[in-house]
């Protein structure tokens, strides 16, 4: 099969193009007609050199993921079905703010953790994602929502990634770190770090391994105050209990492009959603990890057997992280009418 030319960070692809005798600039071309332009036709660069673009028709194309379906919600949000082949399909979610927006995007086909409240997590792991899948992701929805928009060459259309779509991203790691640079690179999209987030349910050696190799934004999807708990509800948790999680979150801030970690903290009526187990909270990362909650309202789904908390239990158990002196937001669910929200994305095809 000839190479997915998305598969490559702007280092890959500098030694992909020495391989085939070109210069590193060169590669830095073709890296920004693809990102950039959201070029997928090497005839159509037409500022590369003729003899490379015959050489790249041989070897290799820009393979983006096929659009099963496309949505779009009535406040903007848009949600996208890609087929990764065999049955399987992931989604993302392109949700409008006020200027620009945010891409959420999936990491894996399915996912192994199997947290009790999440539709991936019941759907079972299918397979990961390769780099060139979860970068296709962004550079479809780039473009997309440019055109959509109508935006003026240069302008972009998000600004914000957050790996919260289908799977755990930590347990895809080597494809993940190299689609995280194509997302920093100023060759390609030139998102800020602050603004390409991970978000993990606690695989505490990939935490250290992301803060050496690429630290951008991390989200913790932390659920709940103690280990019997969280054990329940994100069965990871027997191999790597909180305290060992804490202790890696406050190993990566000195590298971290925020001075905080995001716990994510998802309000399931009757389980975790008490002001008791708020109290716990505030004890368990008090004068221990600089931290922001958010709450996220549970979107429920019949195989759960959990409902969403009731809104004044979720505000109640935000003021009391608040009186503490802790910055909690509660998450607005987005493209409800849509099933684009967290944890929704199931993303079988029929
Ligand atoms: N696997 C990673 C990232 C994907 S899930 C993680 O767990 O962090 C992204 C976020 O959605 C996580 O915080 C997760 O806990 C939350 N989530 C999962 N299912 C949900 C549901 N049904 N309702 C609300 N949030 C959910
Ligand atoms: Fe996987 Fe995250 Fe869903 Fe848990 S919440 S099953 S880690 S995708």
């Amino acid at each position: 099969m000839t190479a997915n030319l998305l598969d490559f960070d702007l280092e890959g692809l500098a030694a992909f193009c020495g391989s085939l005798g070109e210069k590193r600039f060169r590669a830095v071309q073709l890296y920004r007609w693809m990102h950039q332009k959201g070029q997928a036709d090497f005839e159509q660069m037409s500022d590369l050199a003729k003899s490379l673009r015959s050489k790249l028709a041989g070897v290799a194309e820009v393979r983006g993921l096929p659009v099963i379906s496309e949505h779009v919600s009535a406040d903007g949000t848009v949600k996208w079905l890609f087929d990764v082949g065999a049955g399987n399909a992931v989604e993302a979610v392109f949700i409008p703010e006020v200027d620009r927006g945010t891409l959420c995007v999936s990491s894996q086909a399915g996912c192994a953790v199997g947290c009790r409240f999440c539709s991936t997590g019941h759907q079972g792991f299918s397979r990961n994602l390769s780099t060139g899948e979860i970068v296709a992701q962004l550079w479809f929805a780039e473009h997309r929502m440019r055109k959509q928009l109508g935006l003026a060459a240069g302008e972009r259309a998000i600004d914000n990634v957050v790996m919260m779509g289908m799977g755990e991203p930590l347990q895809n790691y080597d494809a993940l770190v190299p689609a995280l640079r194509t997302m920093l690179s100023d060759h390609a999209y030139g998102l800020s770090r602050r603004r390409v987030t991970v978000s993990t349910s606690g695989l505490t050696r990939m935490i250290d391994r992301l803060r050496e190799d690429c630290p951008v934004a991390l989200a913790v999807s932390l659920h709940a105050p103690n280990d019997a708990l969280r054990d329940a509800l994100v069965p990871l948790n027997r191999k790597h209990p909180i305290d060992e999680l804490l202790d890696a979150c406050v190993r990566y801030l000195p590298a971290a492009p925020r001075d905080f970690i995001t716990f994510e903290y998802c309000m399931l009526d009757g389980v975790n959603d008490t002001p008791e187990l708020a109290q716990q909270l505030v004890r368990l990362v008090q004068g221990r990890v600089p931290c922001k909650f958010n709450l996220i309202p549970f979107n429920p789904f019949p195989a759960s057997g959990l409902t969403r908390s009731p809104h004044e239990r979720v505000l109640a158990f935000a003021r009391v992280l608040q009186d503490a002196g802790i910055v909690t937001t509660i998450r607005k669910t987005r493209g409800d009418d849509i099933d684009a929200a967290c944890g929704q994305l199931a993303g079988e095809v029929q």
